[in-house]
């Protein structure tokens, strides 16, 4: 029964950072071979049942301002090259049409995402042709300030979307590529839901009620989101998960119960576990082949099918298809 509806619905996860480990690794770490280490990598995602993987360009703090763009283009190469390598497992994701093809020809699909709006170095071109190579997200900033907005771990100045940083969301809108607001400061935050056309989403944040870390989102902040349209995906790491100590498996599930408590439906909620782009990972929840552990944690709380077939994937899939085409 539970391996049926995770093998049947469409998986979708919205943040990773194994791209960096790939690249940091200089050819150890490759997405083709199974691993002991790490969390994701394509035979792990395929006995998760992952049917769409997020994998965010990432730029470390020491790679800012100066050296963004550079950076950002090395992390990109190095996901092209594992898709180059891998074109029978892998199939890059541009549009909806492309995870129906994934689908029928058994591949994962990728989508290119860049987390933290320094990739643009403050210029609309920079944008546009990231969007050429294949990226369809961008998490408009990281935890520090840019000159899109501020982040949460740079907010002491109260802004929010730069002029510069609303050119950007509607540029994005124009282009087809989903803004994600994970790391953005609270006035940003709603800043962007404003001005953006499109649903956006926050690829790896989780609920401050139940957690109260500054990455989480309040209640209005989700509120707000459902409202446009959007999609929050639960992130898998403890301290966005417990107040303190250990987390598991039923932690991820208190905080998809939550947010589908509060808004009345399961329409908002999906999967961003930022798997290898944190430290420790839940118990339960340890790599990419463990999801199907949280279908039947989910089944086990009272979920019904459509339930799960909306947080598993079809909310991003929405998202996706009204913003990718
Ligand atoms: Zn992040």
């Amino acid at each position: 029964m539970t391996a049926s509806i995770h093998s049947r619905a469409l998986v979708i996860d919205s943040h990773c950072d194994t791209i960096l480990k790939v690249l940091s690794s200089r050819g150890a770490y490759r997405l083709g071979d199974l691993h002991a280490t790490e969390h994701v990598d394509i035979p792990r995602l395929r006995q998760g049942g992952i049917d769409v993987q997020f994998f965010a360009a990432y730029i470390g703090p020491e790679y800012k301002p100066d050296r963004a763009v550079k950076r950002t283009l090395q992390l990109l190469d190095s996901l092209h090259q594992e898709l180059d390598a891998n074109q029978d497992t892998l199939k890059l994701i541009l549009s909806t049409e492309d995870i129906t093809s994934a689908q029928s020809n058994d591949q994962v699909g990728v989508l290119i995402s860049i987390e933290g709006g320094e990739a643009l170095e403050g210029d609309l071109a920079c944008l546009r042709m990231y969007h050429r190579m294949g990226v369809r997200a961008v998490g408009l900033t990281w935890n520090e300030r840019n000159q899109i907005a501020e982040g949460v771990g740079e907010c002491r100045s109260g802004g929010g979307l730069t002029d510069f940083g609303v050119s950007v969301v509607a540029e994005m809108n124009r282009l087809g590529m989903i803004v994600d607001v994970s790391h953005m400061s609270v006035p940003g935050y709603f800043d962007v839901l404003a001005v953006s056309q499109h649903p956006i989403i926050a690829s790896h944040s989780n609920a401050y009620a139940v957690c109260s870390h500054v990455r989480n989102l309040t209640d209005r902040q989700i509120r707000a989101l459902a409202e446009n349209g959007g999609v929050m995906g639960i992130n898998f790491a403890p301290q966005f998960l417990v107040d303190h100590g250990r987390a598991d498996l039923d932690d991820v599930v208190r905080h998809i119960d939550y947010i589908v408590d509060l808004l009345g439906n399961s329409q908002h909620v999906g999967l961003g576990g930022d798997l290898d782009g944190i430290g420790k990972t839940p118990a339960g929840l340890e790599d990419a082949s463990k999801y199907p552990a949280l279908t039947d944690a989910l089944l086990l709380r009272g979920y019904g099918e459509q339930d799960l077939i909306n947080i598993l994937g079809q909310n991003h899939l929405r998202v996706i298809r009204t913003v990718l085409g």
